[in-house]
């Protein structure tokens, strides 16, 4: 099929790039001449595992293009995915002004029977809107517009999209509906579950999704803290409850609190919705409230360690919001790190993907270039993102550079007996500190 994706962002390239390798011809367009120029020379954006290699070998073949010229990469395609970003709004809502000045922008050049799919993650409703939108450009074309939300992870997009838990088409109309079922055929040929259902149901699926999983990492984190008041274990008692089928074990794990492109917002835009439509989500509301403290509350933690220690320095592992990501929209490290600082702490950091990203956004920070450079001469050790190369670091050599032997672990990546051997005070979540 021919598609064109608006918006080649992360889940565009991505949702593109993944298409074209299914076999359809894709052009991805941004507004962004620069990143469209820069992707033509395969320059690509950010980081993802397998993504190069999928796009090389699509842009090779011709399967995969990239076009600035709005006009000619949406006449006569079969599918219109709009792709754009849906950032937070002033009182939480999703900004839908892209999708807008998007829908605005391609409306003149549709064909007839195309069919129009917001990929974006959008407030229920949106599709209508995007349909009304259209329709005041080109009165009586012959279109529909339909939802398709993702739910691709960033540091696994590539094989998410190709494995999906399932597919979800939101369709007014059964002939748009089929458009898209034929678009992800190869997928479902394989057996991945298709949810069919309205549009607005498919706006609100992905919404109840985030906030659910959002509510499992706030609800994780609110147990760790019992655990480390009764001395208990959180890794025995999330697989004590997670095996239970109707929990599941996935996301039991304790952290300085959710950060990332989706779960902050799409959690504050659900709220909202439930507000705005006064069907109050109070549980949401309370675990918004509860994930800020969180990583206000991991500050004050690090903070009381280091007590008394006059120009204290904190070396801080991680600053992208989760591994195998150089994204850092809302990581804990840009809400930890400010407030160290702003209390006269001075920070060393080290990320092996997210310096690039984060550096402008945390200024006072100094870089290091590997973890133990950042650990020479501080008194805290502070790891805030689960990198596998942080979880086979040498506690020898991080005790020998450290000026104190004081680790406080938010990620739960090393055997507390163990750190206790090598003399460490360490501190990590859900779980007894020792000493
Ligand atoms: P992004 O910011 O990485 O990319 C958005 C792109 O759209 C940018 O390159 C921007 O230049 C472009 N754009 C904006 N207006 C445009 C226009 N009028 N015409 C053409 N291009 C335009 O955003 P993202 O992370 O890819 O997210 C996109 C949407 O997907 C959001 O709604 C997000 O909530 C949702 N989503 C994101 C993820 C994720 O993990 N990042 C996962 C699932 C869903």
């Amino acid at each position: 099929m021919r598609v064109t994706i608006i918006g080649a962002g992360y889940v565009g390239l991505t949702t593109g790039a993944c298409l074209s390798e299914l076999g359809h011809d894709v052009i991805c367009v941004d507004i962004d001449k620069e990143r469209i120029a820069r992707l033509k020379a395969g320059v690509f954006p950010f980081r993802e595992a397998g993504l190069d290699e999928i796009m090389i070998r699509n842009m090779a073949c011709r399967r995969l293009r990239f076009s600035d010229h709005l006009a000619s990469a949406v006449r006569g395609r079969d599918i219109v995915m709009v792709a754009v970003g849906t950032p937070k709004g002033v009182r939480g809502e999703a900004d839908l002004a892209f999708v807008r000045q998007a829908a605005q922008s391609f409306a003149p050049f549709l064909s007839p029977r195309t069919v129009v799919t917001l990929k974006s993650t959008v407030a229920v409703g949106t599709a209508r809107e995007v349909r009304e939108i259209i329709a005041e450009e080109r009165g009586a074309l012959d279109f529909w517009v339909t939802s398709n939300p993702e739910f691709l992870r960033e540091g696994s997009a590539v094989s998410d999209f190709l494995t999906p838990d399932r597919i979800v088409i939101g369709a007014d109309d059964r002939d748009a509906g089929e458009r898209l079922i034929k678009l992800y055929r190869p997928l479902l040929d394989r057996g991945v579950p298709l949810v069919e259902t309205g549009t607005a149901d498919a706006e609100l699926i992905k919404y109840a999704a985030n906030a659910f999983l959002a509510l499992k990492i706030g609800f994780t984190n609110d147990v760790a803290d019992l655990c480390e008041v009764t001395e208990g274990d959180i890794n025995s008692v999330a697989k004590g409850i997670g095996l239970d089928p109707r929990i599941g074990t996935a996301f039991l794990k304790p952290g300085p609190g959710y950060g990332g492109s989706c779960f902050p917002k799409d959690t504050e835009a659900f709220a909202w919705i439930g507000r705005a439509l006064n069907a109050p989500q109070p549980l949401i509301e309370a675990l918004i409230a509860r994930n800020d403290y969180r990583k206000r509350h991991i500050a004050e933690r690090v903070l009381k360690e280091i007590a008394g220690i006059s120009g204290a320095q904190v070396a801080v592992l991680g600053a992208a919001f989760k591994a195998n990501t150089d994204d850092v929209r809302e990581s804990a490290a840009l809400q930890i790190v400010p407030a160290l600082q702003k209390a006269n702490v001075g920070v060393k950091m080290f990320d092996p993907w997210a310096s690039g990203n984060a550096a402008p956004l945390l200024p006072s920070a100094t870089w290091a270039e590997d973890p133990y450079d950042a650990a020479q001469g501080a008194d805290l050790l502070l790891i805030l993102t689960e990198w596998e190369m942080f979880r086979s670091l040498d506690p020898a050599r991080l005790a020998e550079a450290l000026r104190r032997p004081v680790v406080f672990d938010c990620r739960n990546l090393f055997d507390p007996e163990q750190m206790a051997l090598y003399g460490f005070r360490y501190v990590s979540l859900g779980r007894a500190n020792v000493p």
